[in-house]
């Protein structure tokens, strides 16, 4: 029996399309998607923030990737002309109560190695973003934004130059490992390959099935509200962190416009995948949640008015906890020799996308 690949990803979204980038410097590799074009799933829905690293466990997964992977990232970025811009960000108290939080959130940042950053009083806050209200705020300034689209255009670009090949509109329906090497049927043909890589997102759970490798993966949904009014604010706007995410925030896009958001709200797995599901209420903007935006975001930027709320977009994340479990770890590991799993790759994965390639690379070599 003949291999076709050393290494097949399944999966093409930022953190896949990396991971083949990343891979295919050394090996032969295969990129299956089931969608018909790479990141049309949750690496096209979100934030698109660069994150710092201040927000995660010292000595997780996420805090070690997310620090390593915004300086790789921002490195990529310039090397390739690919639109970003390092705005920094404020993380803002309102109330007494939260200081605290800021505080603790600034030593998390320092034990982490997270460069640039600063607790700053009210006129600084309003030096840095003068219709921003808060009483204290945590400054990270290696936070910043970039365009997905265009950094996903080139990890695919560098990857077909480099030799891998890619199939599209081709969902893997089973994997078996089969006289040493792993088969990988998808529902167009069949590949044998060394080593497989599940990257499959908000469906990693069913592949790693698939291998007797069970994992529970909770989806939960983010909308996006953009703010109409031109409000001059130059760096991204946090609230203090809720346990379930960052809370509504407020992120300059390149446009010139705010975009707020995202919530968290746990919703149902629904299958088939989701470009082709917009009947489902899930898969729009709700737009009831403008109040409740509304509110969170007058707390630190109280010049606007309810109608300045446009819904934008929606993300969902494939998280490991359940609603109301705190905070849990990427799963990133090889499970049996040649069969590595990410699972629970949500916030920051993005920012991660190129040190989990790395981190990948290490354990497979
Ligand atoms: C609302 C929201 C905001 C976020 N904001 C940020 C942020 O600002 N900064 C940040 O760093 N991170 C952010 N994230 C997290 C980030 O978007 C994700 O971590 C990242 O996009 C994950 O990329 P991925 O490649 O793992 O997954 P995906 O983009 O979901 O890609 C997985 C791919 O696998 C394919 N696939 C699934 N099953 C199969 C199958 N059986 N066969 C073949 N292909 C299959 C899918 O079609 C999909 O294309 C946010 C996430 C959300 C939802």
């Amino acid at each position: 029996m003949e291999k076709d690949f050393e290494v097949l990803v399944i999966g093409a979204g930022v953190v896949g399309l990396s991971i083949a980038y990343e891979l295919s410097k050394k090996y032969l590799v295969g990129l299956i998607e089931k969608n018909k074009k790479y990141g049309l799933e949750t690496s096209s829905r979100n934030s698109e923030v660069i994150h710092s690293g201040i927000h995660y466990p010292t000595g997780s997964l996420k805090a070690k990737l997310c620090v390593q992977g915004n300086e790789l990232l921002y490195e990529f970025l310039k090397e390739n002309n690919i639109l970003h811009k390092k705005t920094g960000k404020l993380t803002v108290a309102v109330e007494q109560k939260e200081v605290e939080e800021i505080e603790r959130l600034y030593k998390q940042g320092i034990e982490n190695r997270v460069p640039d950053i600063k607790i700053i009083e009210k006129n600084e806050i309003k030096k840095l973003a003068s219709e921003i209200e808060g009483i204290c705020a945590l400054y990270t300034g290696s936070t910043g934004i970039l365009n997905v689209h265009y950094l996903m255009d080139c990890l695919y670009e560098k990857f077909i130059n480099n030799g891998g090949i890619a199939g599209f509109d081709e969902k893997v329906i089973n994997i078996e490992k089969k006289n040493g090497l792993y088969l990988i049927e998808t529902e167009k043909d069949k590949y044998y390959s060394e080593v497989v890589i599940n990257s499959a997102g908000l469906y990693a759970e069913e592949i790693s099935n698939k291998l007797g490798f069970k994992y529970d993966i909770y989806w939960a949904k983010g909308d996006y509200f953009t703010i109409s009014k031109k409000v001059d604010i130059p760096l991204l706007i946090y609230p203090v962190p809720v346990k379930e995410g960052l809370g509504i925030h407020l992120t300059p896009r390149f446009d010139g416009f705010l975009r707020a958001g995202p919530d968290v709200e746990y919703v149902q797995k629904v299958y088939p995948p989701y470009p082709n599901q917009k009947e489902n209420s899930i898969f729009k903007v709700d737009e009831k949640k403008k109040e409740f935006f509304y509110k969170q975001i007058r707390k630190f930027l109280p010049n606007i008015e309810i109608e300045d709320l446009i819904p934008e977009s929606y993300g969902i994340r494939p998280k490991l906890q359940k609603k109301g479990e705190s905070f849990k770890d990427f799963v990133i590991k090889e499970e049996i020799s040649g069969f590595i799993n990410l699972i629970g790759i949500d916030s920051p994965g993005l920012t991660c996308c190129l040190s989990i390639a790395k981190y990948v690379k290490n354990l497979i070599s």
